[in-house]
């Protein structure tokens, strides 16, 4: 019997008779209420979707022979992807299909600025004809700055340079090689607001990229330059963007993304020159819609007549007994992943995961996945998991390697991340106590037991009285609470380390002040 293949959301007709033509029933009822959609799934192998229909856990239930579930696009918020893993369904998604079109679309805000074609189009339209104020800038030549160079970003390299720009970027997780295969110089963030006369965003909001672009950064820009963001609103301050275009300093700017979509009529951008503004169209195009589909329904295909799975977004099930024995420390892997990406220097080239004691009895694949994705997925836009962690690293340049030691030093268990780059090696290590009490055991050269979680103040400091003192005191003036701190010192008295869990998250501002502080050596706000 031939699979049968449910399409529930629009999908282009290309993407339909590559389903039927791979020899899949298919039908293509768009618009089911969700009891509708519960009535017939039950019949199905594969499910396709866009995302306006709702894979809920209640309509999975129903699903008694669905496999598959293939998203159309990027984010899975309407599938329950615990729901699908807990019925070994496979989730797929597309991630990539659009990078072509939104990369274009900020080569045309480069261009439009460049050449004023909106308020050029306008003026004519007026009865004006105003040849002196529209003149223009080539853009051949010009220097293009790129921050984040992963699907979109290194599209938008490409185009740039067979436009003959200069292309720099800045990416802290790409290699210089990696990036220099792209045809971009690998920078550092300042050289990249100093030397580019374009600056073009492609980056995910995080809590590192959240007003990337503000006051201060907008000062350090050439005069002159130009800003582009087709990323996601709040990575610009809006309102500093607004300043500098007014003061002249900003040349342009475009945007396609807001802070708060659509933005108000009032909101400051409107009332100056040289803005350019898309309704959040970047993904937009007949291309981009039919990429995604035509990918999803390849994908179908490949899994349903040959079992290969690509862009799957979930997880398969582990053995039970692995399962059980990995599972508390598959959250801390994670985490020492995150913390290890937040502390780690740029460019990281090689990451090695250590399992050692005990748990290096059990297969330790699901582990080192489990710690990329957390290095990972602070970086990407792109959902990560542990399918497609190593794939993603491997095509970053990074090397993994995975160690066993039954070596198990002072614990039980230990986990140990080390993230190798440019500037250097970071190390984390981890524990768990008893059943799920993750315990981070080492940072660098420190000793430490701090618990992984939440708002967490890293501070490396003088081994010198009152510093901790003074940290409580600047954080309780600005309203932050201590729960709890974990203190180090080496053993030569020549460096100290304060872990603190923090009630709210640190501001920049804060951060900035208790970086001011005597002794103290740098200061990190983390998030895990
Ligand atoms: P991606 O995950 O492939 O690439 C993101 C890149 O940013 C990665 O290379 C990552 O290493 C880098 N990065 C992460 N943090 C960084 C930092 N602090 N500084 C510099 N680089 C950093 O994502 P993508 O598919 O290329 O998407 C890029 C952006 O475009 C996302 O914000 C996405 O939401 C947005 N997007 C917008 C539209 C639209 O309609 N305008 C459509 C699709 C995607």
């Amino acid at each position: 019997m031939s699979s049968r293949v449910l399409v529930s959301d629009e999908l282009s007709p290309e993407a339909v008779r590559i389903l039927a033509d791979a020899g899949l029933e298919v039908d293509v009822k768009v618009g089911l209420s969700p009891a509708e959609l519960e009535g017939i799934i039950g019949g199905y192998d594969a499910l396709a979707v866009r995302s306006a229909t709702k894979v809920t856990a209640k309509l999975l239930e129903k699903a008694g022979r669905l496999k598959v579930i293939g998203r159309a696009g990027v984010g899975v918020d309407n599938v329950d992807l615990d729901a699908a893993t807990r019925r070994g369904i496979v989730v797929m998604n597309t991630p990539g299909g659009s990078s072509i079109t939104v990369a274009e679309l900020a080569l045309a805000m480069i261009l439009s600025l460049y050449r004023h074609v909106p308020s050029a189009t306008a003026s004519v339209k007026a009865g004006k004809w105003e040849k002196k104020r529209f003149q223009g800038r080539e853009i051949a030549g010009k220097t293009l700055g790129v921050v984040g160079i992963g699907n979109i970003g290194s599209v938008l390299v490409d185009r740039a340079i067979a436009m003959k720009m200069k292309v720099i970027a800045y990416d802290p997780f790409i290699t210089p090689e990696a990036a220099a295969k792209m045809g971009a110089v690998l920078v550092d963030l300042e050289t990249l607001w100093r030397d580019a006369d374009v600056v073009s965003l492609h980056v995910p909001l995080t809590e590192q990229t959240r007003h990337l672009v503000r006051a201060d950064t907008l000062a350090r820009m050439k005069k002159g330059a130009i800003l582009v963001n087709c990323a996601r609103g709040g990575i610009v301050d809006e309102r500093a963007v607004a300043e500098a275009l007014a003061s002249g300093h900003l040349g342009g700017a475009a945007l396609d993304v807001y802070e708060k979509e659509p933005p108000a009529p009032d909101h400051p951008l409107f009332k100056v020159d040289n803005l350019v503004c898309t309704p959040h169209i970047g993904a937009s195009t007949e291309e981009a819609q039919s990429a995604v589909a035509v990918a999803v329904a390849e994908q179908l295909v490949a899994y349903l007549r040959d079992g290969v799975v690509q862009n799957a977004v979930n997880v398969p099930g582990l053995p039970k007994e692995v399962l059980d024995q990995l599972a508390p420390y598959l959250p801390l892997a994670e985490k020492l992943g995150s913390l290890a990406a937040q502390l780690a220097p740029q460019g990281p080239t090689d990451v090695a995961v250590e399992v050692a004691g005990e748990l290096s009895a059990v297969p330790m694949r699901p582990l080192a996945a489990r710690a990329l994705v957390g290095l990972l997925r602070r970086f990407l836009e792109t959902p990560v998991n542990e399918v497609n962690a190593p794939g993603i690293a491997k095509d970053r340049g990074i090397h993994v390697r995975e160690v066993r030691s039954a070596e198990p030093h002072d614990w039980a268990s230990l986990v140990t991340v080390t993230v190798r780059g440019q500037g250097g090696e970071t190390l984390v290590a981890g524990t768990v106590y008893g059943k799920r009490e993750a315990r981070i055991v080492r940072v660098n050269a420190f000793r430490v037991e701090a618990v992984p979680e939440g708002h967490v103040i890293v501070c490396e400091n003088d081994d010198a009285p009152g510093v901790v003192g003074n940290l409580g005191t600047a954080l309780a003036s600005a309203g932050v609470n201590i729960a709890r701190i974990s203190l180090s010192r080496l053993d030569d008295r020549s460096g100290a380390f304060s872990f603190l869990n923090v009630d709210s998250a640190p501001t920049p501002e804060m951060l900035e002040r208790l970086r001011a502080l005597p002794h103290v050596r740098s200061v990190k706000a983390i998030e895990l």
